[in-house]
């Protein structure tokens, strides 16, 4: 690898190309303009293979997965953010509630496969009281205490504050008390004001998003974190929101992974149009070499398909998520997609990346070498 970036190094003709990537070769941090330089060149081979030398020297050439499962309680959302075709209204014929024990039969199938986690997110229905959040996870933490419980994005606990009147500390310490043991990175979008205004004005914004999260790091919760694309945003605002990103993650070190989302249009009010893969793998490579106090940058397979996350796995990925079983939110937006995988396809997937696949729990700990 060493030499293979050498040589690119000693072919590239872009001279400030040439400088930034000197910079990151000899693991120099770079700042927001050469994040941006990066976004805008045309050298995506070059930009693939340089992130890719960043991940190689966190991750060696291994490829992280997990046997999760995630659960969508319910798509009745009092929020209705315009880029969204998952949450609906009440009356809407497709509005949805999950019973508890749809909840926990969902979660003792998972558990009977051998799956370690189940990733809880929905929409946020105005009828629902905070005990009812903090139910869902006691319950499956009483029937399931070896299951970890990965729940409610910031904008849900941000919701939960407001209507128990409850601080973001004392609502993530009652989660913890029942049983959470992390917190997705959902409902980051992009963290722009401007573009917040018009794609999601009505939830949570980029402040308090980022406020439960640190709060959740100090109380010893580990969260992930995302970051919407491809909708109304510019370049300068995903550099803007990584930054952002970067910056508490040298405060409190909490986050796992750094996920970027590719935004799908379908059945949205926002309408618009698909990213393109040259965009995904971008924003991928940039992202790896932007972040690096990020152990993990995830391909989510789910929104970029396999393909493409197979070809992020060497533009600086180092984790696909998991065989997810029942995606329910980016498939209302369109994607073709599979609604999950097997471990055999998802190794599969990994090995024909020329990765090795590990499978992992929620906390990146090894449980299992496919070598
Ligand atoms: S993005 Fe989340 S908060 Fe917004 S409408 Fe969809 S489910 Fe509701």
């Amino acid at each position: 690898m060493e030499l293979t970036i050498d040589l690119l190094l000693s072919r590239v003709k872009d001279r400030e190309l040439a400088r930034i990537a000197d910079k990151v070769v000899s693991g120099e941090r770079i700042d927001e303009e050469e994040a941006l330089y990066l976004y805008k060149s045309n050298q995506l081979t070059f930009l693939g293979a340089l992130a890719e030398h960043v991940n190689r020297k966190i991750n060696g050439n291994r490829a992280y997965f997990i046997v999760n499962r995630q659960i969508n309680p319910t798509n009745v959302c009092v929020y209705q953010c315009d880029f969204c075709a998952f949450g609906v209204k009440k009356s809407d014929p497709r509005a949805y509630e999950m019973s508890m024990e749809e909840i926990l039969k969902k979660v003792e199938e998972t558990y009977s496969m051998g799956g370690r986690e189940v990733h809880i997110v929905g929409g946020i229905p105005s009828h629902w009281g905070y005990e009812r959040y903090l139910e869902i996870v006691r319950r499956i933490k009483e029937s399931f205490p070896q299951m970890v419980i990965k729940a409610w994005t910031a904008i849900e606990i941000h919701h939960m504050a407001k209507i128990s009147k409850k601080s973001y500390e004392e609502v993530i310490s009652e989660l913890k008390e029942a049983g959470l043991d992390a917190i997705p990175g959902g409902g980051a979008e992009i963290f722009s004001d401007r573009a917040r205004r018009i794609i999601s004005p009505n939830k949570a914004n980029a402040r308090e998003y980022l406020q439960v999260h640190r709060t959740a790091h100090r109380l010893g919760i580990p969260t992930n974190a995302t970051m919407l694309y491809g909708h109304v945003e510019t370049l300068e605002e995903r550099v803007e929101h990584m930054s952002q990103l970067r910056r508490i993650q040298d405060e409190t070190g909490g986050f796992q992974v750094f996920i970027p989302l590719a935004y799908w249009p379908e059945g949205t009010r926002l309408g618009g149009h698909r990213t393109t893969s040259v965009d995904d793998l971008k924003t991928i490579a940039v992202s790896r070499i932007f972040l690096d106090n990020f152990e993990h940058i995830k391909a989510y397979w789910i929104t970029l398909g396999e393909k493409v996350a197979q070809v992020a796995l060497n533009f600086g990925a180092d984790d696909v998520d998991g065989t997810i079983e029942e995606e329910r939110i980016v498939h209302s937006a369109g994607t073709k997609s599979a609604y999950g995988h097997s471990v055999d396809r998802l190794v599969k997937m990994i090995k024909r990346a020329g990765k090795t696949p590990v499978e992992r729990d929620t906390f990146y700990r090894v449980v299992k070498v496919y070598s």
